[in-house]
Formats: C-alpha cells, structure tokens, sequence
C-alpha cells in the first residue's frame, strides 16, 4: 500500500508548481485535505490534492495544468497525516514545488491579487469550491475570476530576486531562467514566504509569453516563451546546448508520430512578438485568425510572426498557439492524477488508507 500511495503523490506532485504562468489556480493545502467528504476516509489525506488538482484540470479544460499550493508551515509536523505525507510534503517544499509560509490562507489571497489566479478553497473568497462528485471532486463557481495581475503583482514578476539562503527552492538560483513564485510583501518590501528573508533584486526579467498545445482537441500542456532563448517545440526535441524543449511524443498517434519532426518548429520572443520558425520535414501550417483569416504555409526555414488568434497546426490535431486563443473542444479525461491510483486506495473508508 505505501509504494502505491507514494506512486499517487508522485503523479500528484508533476502537476504541482510555484510558477504563476504555468499554473491555473492557487491554494491552501492544509484546508483540502481536510476535505474528508470527498472520499469519506482518514480526517487528513495528502492523496486528496490529487482528487483538486484533477477537478481544476477537468475546470479549466487544460490536461496538465499546475496548481500553486501554499503549505502552512505547521503542516510539516502535523501529526493527522503519515509519516510518509510528511516526508513527502518536506521533500516538495525543499524544491520549490510547493511553497511554505507561516499563515497560508493570507498568502493565498495575496498570491491571488498579485498574480489574478483564481481561489480554490471552501473559507476564502474563491473563484471555485470543492465538491465531493464526478471522478472525486468538482470545482463548483463561487466567484469571478479575477481580471489579472494587480499592478504592484506585474511589477514584482518583472525582476529575479533572490533569497539569502541558497538552498532556497523558490528564489535560488536554480529558480532563475526557469520561473519564480511571486514574492510576499511586508511592509511594502519583497520577502521570501518559506524562509522570511528579505529578497535581493537580482535584474529584470526577459518579457514572456504563455502558449498553449492542443492535441486531439484537448489542451495538454502550457509552456513560457521568454525574450532570452527560443522553445522547440516537436516530437522530441533534444534540448542540447541549453536549449528548452516542449515533448510532444507521448500525445502522438500513430500517423501523427510519423509526420512531427522530432525537432519540428521553433518558437521565440522578440520585440516584435512570438516567432514561429519550421523546422521540419513535413512543413507547418498557420491558420491565420484560428482559421478564419485563410492559411499560410511554411517550409524549413521559414518564419512566420503569430497573430494574436493564429493557430500552428504541425499536423491535423497537432496545433500550438497563445493560451486563451485554444479552447479544449472536448472535455479532459476525468481523473488524471487518481488514474495512477489504484481503485481499492480509494474505497470511502479503507482502512489502510
Ligand atoms: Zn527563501
């Protein structure tokens, strides 16, 4: 049983993250998995995060979309969870997958203001409630979501910070280049939640954009363009000499695995916008305006600037663009995270679990 259920807060923990770009809602962990009415079992069960980040992905329509979790620090000793949810829930922290604060549900809703992601909590003012229902829970619409970063949020992600301890998972320098959580403010001042530091202004951030792939009708990834470096996008980009990739393989099907280069378009930040270039055996397709404004295609080589509402369809079924110009047109499979469970975990009051 504890290899299974280390199985499950593993898929759990590919779907957690501290990057707002990347992520489609933010919450207090210690408040869910209290949530025992979602399954009927244990007071406290680490495994139900995985029941709200499966609800979140089916919400927004977005297969592997992250949640920002906020852990209260007094939850890494709480004795309602297992030894193994504590050491796992330690070990996400020390990463930055997660981010620990004293006081929580505070941090949540200046994550919220900050950043604009939607609140996913019964206590505080949120966007979406948990719900026992299909597939474990449902996210039921409580609030508006809200309209974007505030201005002192978009001002904070426009620079690195760094934290004075160098360990830190979520301002270190690992985190450079790749992503960082919004900084807490104190008395107006940037500090690091886990570690209350001040932070250092380590320079400003490359611009960046959000873009979004959609595979079969649902949307499967977002992946961040910045103004430092061009992502290549295909069925397995190498990632050699620095370079960032986005894997499209696993998604493919046959025919389509035969026709996606596996390095097959490059996409980049300038000041002029996104940049697509092919590079590709078979050619890219840009439909101009989703569709609506005709199409243009492009050969090895050639590069294309992306439209606010262009679609890049790499093969039929195969399509990049700016999130928020693809929509899901199907719905994402119900239970992602819990199809790594076994069923029998997840019997309402198993007592082994
Ligand atoms: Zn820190």
């Amino acid at each position: 049983m504890r290899f299974e259920v280390s199985h499950v807060l593993d898929a759990i923990e590919r779907r957690l993250g501290t990057d707002p770009a990347l992520a489609a809602g933010v919450l207090d962990v210690a408040e869910l998995i209290y949530c025992a009415d979602l399954d009927g079992g244990r007071p406290a069960n680490l495994v139900r995060l995985g029941m709200v980040v499966d609800a979140l992905a089916r919400q927004v329509g977005e297969e592997h979309v992250s949640a920002y979790c906020v852990v209260d620090k007094s939850l890494l000793s709480n004795q309602d969870l297992t030894s193994n949810e504590r050491m796992v829930m330690r070990r996400w922290a020390d990463d930055g997958t997660v981010e620990v604060a004293v006081g929580a549900a505070p941090r949540v809703m200046e994550i919220s203001e900050l950043t604009g992601l939607p609140i996913i909590s019964r206590a505080l003012p949120a966007v979406w409630s948990p719900l026992p229902g299909a597939g474990g829970a449902v996210l039921q619409p409580r609030g508006p979501v809200p309209p974007g970063p505030s201005p002192v949020g978009r001002q904070l992600t426009a620079r690195w910070w760094h934290c004075p301890d160098p360990e830190c998972g979520s301002f270190g320098p690992a985190r450079r280049g790749s992503g960082q959580p919004v900084p807490r403010l104190r008395n107006g001042q940037p500090v690091c939640a886990r570690h209350d530091a001040p932070l250092g202004d380590a320079g400003p951030r490359p611009p960046q954009q959000v873009l979004a792939v959609r595979i079969d009708g649902v949307i499967r990834t977002r992946f961040v363009v910045t103004a430092a470096g061009p992502v290549v996008v295909g069925r397995a980009p190498d990632g050699g000499q620095g370079q960032t990739g986005v894997q499209l393989g696993p998604w493919l099907n046959e025919d389509a695995r035969a026709k996606v280069s596996r390095a097959h378009v490059s996409v980049a930040l300038t000041q002029a916008g996104i940049s697509i270039t092919d590079l590709s055996m078979n050619g890219t397709l840009v439909r101009l305006g989703g569709a609506a404004d005709g199409e243009l295609q492009l050969s090895r080589g050639a590069s294309r600037q992306l439209g606010v509402s262009d679609i890049v369809e790499l093969f039929p079924g195969v399509e990049i663009g700016r999130l928020g110009a693809l929509a899901s047109s199907r719905p994402v499979d119900s239970a992602s995270v819990l199809g790594e469970a076994p069923t029998m975990a997840f019997r309402p009051n198993n007592p082994g679990f």
